[in-house]
């Protein structure tokens, strides 16, 4: 079903959007969540990082509480639970601004997030009322226990197993999960486990006789943020505290990863921005041959580069946002989540690599802030579903959807292959972006028909050229004709001529592939541009404003 702009899952591989939400539009109240969410941070967060770090879990716990009482850790949670009942919108906004320190973000989204989400969304009156107005206001800590020793990425093959008590008005938890977010402060933990052949999900207080947490992980980043294993025997739980229905655990764990996805680029673009300041102040007070760095056209170039990364992922992820406010539920926008997750998290890697470079020596030296986030953003790759993971879940996805009607995949497929005989190649770069993933999926589909989805190596190309379409499109509809979008377009399109090309010479060969090149080249024909001047000339720009400046 088609939301209000005529957009559902998947849509933007058939055209381009005709609506965004972009920062630049935020509305007077948008505006005065972002703002203080950032006063928050620059006023409690970052001034109590090196505490957090250490770790001081007691700190930890009181920011969160204190982010409580301005409503920023219930910013999901309806009204009538003592929330602020908004939208994804502002949910992103918060995660956002929020962003400074890994660590206290980590928690956050724990908390907000998977910790809470899943009784927010899926857990019956009784259950709400008893527990979320405490993880609303953060009295409460929460935490969401899927992973185990045995099954990270294949969740689903968890051994933790709830046995119904023989007076059948409890369930006996016993297992093991691992590498729990929040397991060190969490007060209610969302338990995933099997229930015969089905899995269910159980709301259990960390009181409860049986639940113990193992020692905290000694993790590469994320310092201050609690990782533990969470060991449960013969834990027993009301009945009542089954959420959602038994056998519904599935369905709520990979509901949630959606927003958790969502939520986790949210945070990536913030901690990005972060990172860009402080790169930015950095090299307008280090002098080298007498100058500030911030004047040598390297230095300027990286920054140009950072800020164009961030505003690429940062229009994704308020589109995304506005696509889950169109109310059709978690899953139909599940392949946009990943495409968000996927983007936003590379997107900060190369920008917390370049904010190390910018630094120099210091920025290699323990507690620098640059480092920190370096080592912080790596986790981001690998949680709410590897990048790999999400890679196949986008084309899988895709496929599925295409298979079962409700994305017409072939019938775009042909539409380009025809317009690719008979008219000019498209100017917009987000739409050749498009078209080179449908011509791409095309000859895909041909080569190897339902075996697709165990070719791994094609569907991570399908899907590194959706993110492409994706974001360009975001970019688009934030401002077609920024120096922002077409510094990005030029980036972008040698990325994806780069790709389709691997891809087509994977699938084809001979005459074949030669005629599928000369496809490929009409169709991403397109102005050089001198992206090294572009690059230049918007690292000027945020230099010149001492932070990131659109
Ligand atoms: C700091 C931190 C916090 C975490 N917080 C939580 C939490 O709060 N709650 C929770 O439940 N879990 C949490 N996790 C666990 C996290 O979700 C898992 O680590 C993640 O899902 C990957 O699972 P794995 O570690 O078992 O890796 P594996 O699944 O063993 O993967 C190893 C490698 O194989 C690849 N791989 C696996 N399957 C496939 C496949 N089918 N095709 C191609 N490649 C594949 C992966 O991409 C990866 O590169 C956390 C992890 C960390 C590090």
């Amino acid at each position: 079903m088609a939301g209000a702009d005529g957009e559902f899952g998947g849509s933007f591989l058939l055209r381009a959007p005709s609506a965004t939400l972009t920062p630049e539009g935020f509305s007077e109240q948008e505006q005065l969540i972002a703002q203080t969410a950032e006063r928050f941070a620059q006023e409690e967060i970052l001034p109590a990082a090196e505490a957090i770090e250490e770790p001081d879990y007691a700190r930890l716990r009181s920011l969160l509480r204190a982010a409580g009482e301005l409503g920023l850790t219930g910013v999901d949670v309806p009204e009538a639970y003592g929330g602020l009942g908004m939208d994804f919108a502002a949910s992103a906004i918060v995660a956002d601004h929020l962003a400074v320190l890994g660590s206290f973000s980590v928690a956050f989204g724990a908390h907000t997030g998977i910790g809470t989400l899943p009784l927010a969304l899926f857990g019956n009156a009784e259950q709400k009322q008893k527990y979320l107005p405490r993880l609303a206001s953060a009295t409460w800590v929460g935490a969401y226990a899927l992973s185990e020793a045995g099954s990270g990425s294949d969740a689903l093959a968890m051994r933790t197993e709830a046995r119904l008590s023989e007076d059948g008005s409890a369930y006996l938890l016993s297992g093991e999960k691992m590498w729990i977010s929040n397991a060190g402060i969490a007060d209610l933990f969302t338990v995933f486990a099997r229930t015969g052949e089905t899995i269910s999900a159980f709301l259990v207080e960390a009181t409860t006789p049986g639940v113990e947490t193992g020692p905290e992980e000694h993790k590469m980043g994320l310092h201050g943020s609690s990782t533990r294993a969470l060991r449960l025997q013969e834990v027993r739980v009301p009945r009542a505290n089954v959420l959602g229905g038994e056998g519904e655990g599935a369905h709520i764990a990979f509901r949630i990863l959606n927003v958790g996805r969502f939520k986790l680029g949210a945070a990536c673009i913030g901690g990005a921005r972060n990172c860009l300041r402080d790169a930015i102040t950095y090299a307008r007070q280090r002098h080298a041959f007498g100058r500030p760095i911030a004047e040598f056209g390297l230095i300027r170039q990286q920054i140009g580069a950072m800020a164009l990364h961030l505003y690429a992922a940062e229009s994704a992820v308020y589109r995304v946002a506005h696509l889950l406010d169109d109310g059709h539920g978690l899953d139909e926008y599940a392949i946009e989540c990943a495409i968000v997750k996927v983007h936003a998290s590379e997107m900060l890697d190369r920008v917390v690599d370049a904010a190390v470079q910018i630094h120099g020596g210091n920025g290699f030296v323990r507690g620098n802030p640059a480092e920190r986030a370096f080592r912080d953003a790596r986790v981001n790759r690998i949680f709410e579903g590897t990048n790999e993971i999400n890679r196949l879940l986008i084309s899988g996805t895709m496929l599925r959807r295409a298979q079962q009607g409700r994305l017409q995949l072939t019938a775009a497929v042909e539409q380009t292959m025809a317009e690719l005989l008979d008219t000019p190649a498209a100017t917009s770069a987000a739409e050749q972006a498009r078209r080179a993933l449908l011509l791409a999926a095309g000859v895909a589909f041909r080569r190897h028909g339902a075996a697709l989805e165990e070719e791994q190596t094609v569907l991570a190309a399908l899907a590194d050229l959706a993110i492409a379409a994706f974001v360009l499109q975001a970019v688009e509809a934030r401002q077609a004709d920024s120096p922002f979008a077409a510094a990005i377009a030029a980036e972008a399109m040698d990325a994806v001529d780069v790709r389709a090309r691997r891809a087509l010479c994977a699938l084809s060969e001979g005459d074949e592939l030669r005629t599928q090149l000369a496809w490929l080249r009409r169709l991403l024909r397109r102005e050089p541009a001198n992206l090294d001047r572009m690059q230049l000339e918007i690292g000027a720009k945020q230099t010149e404003a001492g932070r990131y400046a659109t």
